[in-house]
């Protein structure tokens, strides 16, 4: 497969960047092609503006959405975000990799998905019908194609389980896994959480990166998150509400799992295999 990782960190000598290069070693031992963004060494631009849409004329008011579907289809975005849209189009899988800053990604990454997700190229893609909303949740410009999160958090694993401080780690992460990735399209596989990374001694460093080659191993056959197609039925269009009779033993972000896959189990090895550290 031909493998896009996009890097957030800002650290060469970062644990972060020690794991990146365990991971694009094993991919690529495992004969994947591995292309790398590695966006602090690229000094990638990470807010949108004014200048994202060149064509835009000066005194135009500036709407993002509608400009960026313009710039796309005119293929007048910039030529960073076009360099990133064509490795993407490239790509068989994208992993995003990056420690997990204030519950999120860091700003770099998510300005990456700002820019370089073009409306008509991630979003706006599809008919907008009563009967289909868009090709969206399982559908879109990356359909086939899988996805995954690398990522490192300080906290203990059980500060992000189902009763943890934090909130369990797969609601947390929901908003990219299912938000950015599964929206376009991707399946997504279960994340790679490496917890109370901190004061990791060389034992823990040994943990974490055998346990990540072994996902790395399992990248092109691990089953993905079991998320329901938005147009598969189970929701009603173009309210996009789930049908009341669907997933009545799930709660929260359960309710977007396939009923099929049984309810939410905390650290199941379908929905979060990748528990290091703790
Ligand atoms: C702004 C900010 C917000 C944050 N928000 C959160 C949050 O919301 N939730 C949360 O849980 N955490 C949070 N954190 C903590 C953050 O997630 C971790 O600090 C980060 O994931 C650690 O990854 P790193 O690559 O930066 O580690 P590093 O600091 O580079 O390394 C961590 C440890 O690993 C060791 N190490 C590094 N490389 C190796 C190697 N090759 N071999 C052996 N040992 C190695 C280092 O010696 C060090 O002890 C936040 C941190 C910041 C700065």
């Amino acid at each position: 497969m031909n493998v896009l990782l996009v890097f957030a960190h800002p650290e060469p000598q970062s644990l972060a960047a020690s794991l990146r290069d365990i991971a694009i070693r094993e991919l690529e031992g495992g004969g994947h092609e591995v292309r790398l963004s590695d966006l602090y060494a690229m000094r990638w631009k990470s807010e949108v503006g004014r200048p994202d849409f060149p064509s835009l004329a000066p005194d135009a008011r500036l709407k993002v959405a509608e400009a960026s579907g313009q710039a796309f289809a005119a293929q007048a975005l910039t030529e960073d975000v076009k360099a990133e849209q064509e490795k993407l189009l490239w790509a068989d899988a994208l992993i995003l990799q990056f420690p997990l800053w204030w519950y999120s990604m860091p700003a770099i990454l998510k300005g990456w998905v700002d820019r370089v997700y073009a409306y008509g190229f991630a979003y706006g893609v599809g008919e907008h019908s009563d009967k289909h909303w868009g090709d969206r949740f399982g559908e879109g410009t990356f359909a086939g194609r899988r996805a995954m999160l690398i990522v490192t958090a300080g906290g203990w694993k059980e500060h992000y389980s189902a009763r943890g401080i934090n909130g369990p780690i797969d609601d947390l992460l929901f908003p990219i896994n299912h938000g950015i990735l599964y929206y376009p399209g991707f399946d997504v596989l279960p994340p790679f959480v490496a917890y109370r990374v901190d004061k990791l001694d060389k034992a823990g460093f040994e943990t974490i990166a055998s346990q990540l080659r072994e996902r790395m191993r399992a990248f092109a056959t691990t089953a993905p998150i079991p998320y329901r197609r938005q147009n598969g039925g189970d929701y009603l269009i173009p309210s996009c509400c789930l049908r009341p009779q669907l997933g009545d033993r799930a709660a929260g972000f359960g309710l977007h799992l396939n009923d099929a896959a049984g309810p939410r189990r905390e650290a199941s090895p379908r929905m979060n295999p990748a528990v290091a550290g703790g």
